[in-house]
């Protein structure tokens, strides 16, 4: 048994004082003993670890590279152009390399877990591997180096378009059939029985990429998995399901599909008012990745109505251009300051800071949709632990609810101590355990990928 010892802790009903933890073998909270004299590891704090709700691990090794280009304009379609060249310099060595250092510069920044979205199945030309697992097998691989808890979401990506043309060159690595994907899904089942905090969801890219009866058939055979997808990020994208399909995507997605908890939309950075209403009302949960939003230039969610409909969000990295967990939340909260022109403009109750009620809501999102048994740090959880270093000047005057503002919106230093995931000791002084081996293959892969590009 393990145990870790913190002087202020976060439990489900609020702070306690003096409190410890024991942990099991398999990486499980047994007990929690508050009021108590200090055992095992002290920390200063001790909050749950957020899961990372939403990443494409390899984008990592994009960051700086796209920030160029010879274009006259620049967008997302542009962007995206850029990542199709970038993948075809990507063997699945280095795909894995990439993933173990964005992994563990996750687990650095505080994320206790990741819900991978992960659509690169075939070869660099576009063919199939004799294993179909061949990459997903890598972020696994990434996984076990880096220690972090994974939901694995492998992506149904179908055609190039709306209108079902072909993939192109970039695209042809995602490419599987209805059949092919459902195969793959079994495999990794199988592959995975024995890891016992590897989860496997499912997901569709877009529905510019899948067929409607695809998706159809998606939510059919894996009811009750996780069921991910990018929803409304692009006007274009909106507009070109608008024209084809004759509803725009979350209102094709409310009539056409039974959205529940289990559903998590990506994005919707371009949804109504009045879509965000009845979005809500199903129980589907969305995935904010509010640094790559503004990155791409996607445009402010209307965070707004859908806390006061009564919907619920999760935070992710997704192309990993910078990793971190309070970065994202400050981010979200001054784009909502900026958009509605006020502040505090996520809060929604009177009695907690801001910076506890977005830490609560990034908790309980994260956990719902990523399928994972965290969020909170109680008996029978994965001990999915955040340990920071309070103990400076700058916190001495602030209630406990009240440092999470300073850490979201006015600290400059690490104050990460330590990061449990499952109960893995994985980040130690701010330092990954494994960071010189991570870093070294990470190296090597980006010699070669700038060789290729
Ligand atoms: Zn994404």
């Amino acid at each position: 048994m393990q145990k870790i010892w913190g002087k202020r802790v976060l439990l489900p009903d609020g702070w306690a004082q003096d409190t410890e933890i024991n942990i099991n073998q398999m990486g499980q909270i047994d007990s929690i003993v508050t009021d108590t004299s200090p055992s095992g590891l002290e920390f200063d704090t001790l909050l749950p670890a957020p899961m990372n709700l939403h990443s494409h691990c390899f984008q990592r090794a994009m960051t700086g590279l796209s920030e160029t280009s010879t274009h006259q304009s620049n967008d997302f379609w542009s962007w995206r152009e850029f990542m199709y060249k970038f993948l075809n310099a990507i063997s699945p060595e280095n795909f894995e390399a990439i993933c173990a250092f964005a992994q563990m510069e996750m687990l650095e920044a505080g994320y206790g877990g990741l819900t991978e979205f992960h659509y690169v199945h075939n070869d660099l030309a576009g063919n199939r591997y004799n294993d179909r697992s061949e990459m997903s097998q890598r972020v696994i691989n990434a996984s076990c180096l880096s220690g972090i808890g994974l939901t694995l979401l492998p992506v149904l990506y179908e055609h190039g378009g709306i209108s079902g043309s072909p993939l192109i060159s970039g695209q042809d690595r995602f490419g599987l059939n209805f059949e092919e994907y459902y195969n793959l899904v079994d495999q990794l089942n199988s592959s995975t029985k024995n890891f016992s905090d590897v989860k496997v969801g499912v997901a569709a890219h877009s529905l510019r990429a899948v067929k409607a009866e695809s998706l159809i058939e998606l939510e059919k055979q894996f009811a009750g998995y996780p069921i991910h997808i990018h929803v409304a990020e692009q006007v274009k994208e909106v507009q070109e399901i608008e024209q084809n399909w004759g509803r725009t995507p979350i209102e094709w997605l409310i009539e056409n599909t039974n959205l529940n908890h289990d559903w998590c939309l990506i994005h919707c950075t371009q949804m109504s008012d009045m879509e965000a209403t009845e979005l809500a009302k199903s129980g589907a949960v969305i995935a904010l990745c509010p640094i790559t939003e503004a990155n791409l230039g996607d445009g402010i969610f209307n965070g707004k109505t859908w806390l006061e409909a009564g919907g619920r969000f999760g935070i992710g990295t997704d192309s990993n251009v910078s990793i971190s967990l309070f970065g994202e939340l400050k981010m979200l909260e001054y784009s909502q300051r900026l958009k509605q022109k006020s502040r505090l403009a996520m809060k929604t109750g009177i009695d907690l800071s801001i910076g506890r009620e977005l830490f609560d809501w990034i908790l309980e999102g994260g956990a719902m949709s990523s399928g994972r048994k965290c969020g909170l740090i109680k008996e029978s959880y994965w001990a999915d632990i955040l340990a920071l270093d309070l103990t400076s000047m700058h916190y001495s005057h602030l209630k406990d609810d009240e440092k999470l503002n300073y850490i979201i919106f006015s600290e400059s230093r690490n104050v990460i101590n330590s990061v449990f995931s499952a109960g893995r000791h994985v980040v130690n002084n701010g330092q990954h355990c494994r960071r010189k081996d991570i870093e070294s293959a990470y190296k090597k892969a980006l010699k070669q990928i700038s060789k290729i590009l």
